[in-house]
């Protein structure tokens, strides 16, 4: 559902992403790990067609993001760390509007809204100016406005930022649940905790570099304490591939 084939990214000299080959078959939960700097804003951004790759290529269910931008971005919902609306709109009217961009049938709008803003707690603030939500509403508005196309490839930065307990709950849980019902997702966190509990493989990027993929058992198995948590496996693969540098 997401192929990345030898993706590579130039800042000028910077080599922000050298040659990422991945495949991310449809229904995985994929968490991309790293340290700062490490390249997985760059990765998402090429990944979802808001750059231009230096090299290679990203294809979403088949369509290459370069070549066939409208059919991959059809399928594709992505989530940024930080949101973007217009603040002026209420929750409804930016459903509406997200609605028409996807062309999602009109049929479909009001039932969708109604049970993405039930699941996502956003009924009492629907008639309120986005600009006068608070940073978790917004947060969970991005999600919601995300999955109202019923993308089949779910692209998300940090999900949890701004959350509380009871919100980040709902969410894991339903992400968790639509990735079991068949939809693609990759997740970019720094929340170590997170991809541990969601992801089904996982993927560390330092400079650059994939240096390590798997699913849990298998980057544990790598490193043979077995038993370590993801956060001493993490800080291990980091400084055992900075010391390679
Ligand atoms: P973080 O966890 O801090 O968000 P990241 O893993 O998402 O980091 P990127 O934002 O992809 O990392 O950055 C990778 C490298 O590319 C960094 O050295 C960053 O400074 C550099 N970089 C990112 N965007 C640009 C840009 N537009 N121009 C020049 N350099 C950039």
């Amino acid at each position: 559902m997401i192929d990345l084939d030898n993706l590579t990214m130039h800042y000028g000299e910077l080599r922000a992403l050298q040659g990422l080959d991945l495949h991310i078959p449809q229904g995985e939960f994929f968490a991309f790990l790293g340290p700062n700097g490490a390249g997985k804003t760059t990765a998402i951004k090429l990944l979802t067609g808001l750059m231009k790759p230096s090299a290679g290529s990203v294809r979403i269910c088949g369509h290459d993001i370069q070549k066939d931008p409208l059919q991959a971005k059809s399928v594709l919902g992505y989530v940024p760390d930080v949101a973007v609306f217009y603040e002026k709109l209420t929750p409804f009217e930016f459903m509406q509007f997200i609605a028409d961009l996807y062309q999602v049938p009109a049929k479909e709008v009001a039932p969708r809204t109604e049970a993405l803003f039930a699941k996502f707690d956003i009924h009492r603030h629907a008639s309120q100016q986005i600009e006068n939500l608070s940073h978790g509403t917004r947060q969970r508005l991005a999600i919601a406005s995300t999955l109202l196309h019923e993308p089949k490839v779910f692209v998300i930065d940090e999900p949890m930022v701004g959350l509380d307990p009871v919100h980040a709950k709902t969410v894991k849980q339903e992400l968790k649940a639509r990735s079991q019902a068949g939809m693609t997702i990759l997740m970019s966190t720094h929340l170590l905790n997170i991809a541990e509990e969601l992801a089904d493989r996982i993927g560390i990027l330092n400079h650059g570099k994939l240096i390590a993929l798997g699913t849990m058992e298998e980057l544990r198995q790598k490193f043979e304490g077995q038993g370590k948590r993801l956060e001493e496996i993490f800080l291990d693969m980091v400084s055992e591939a900075e010391a390679g540098d």
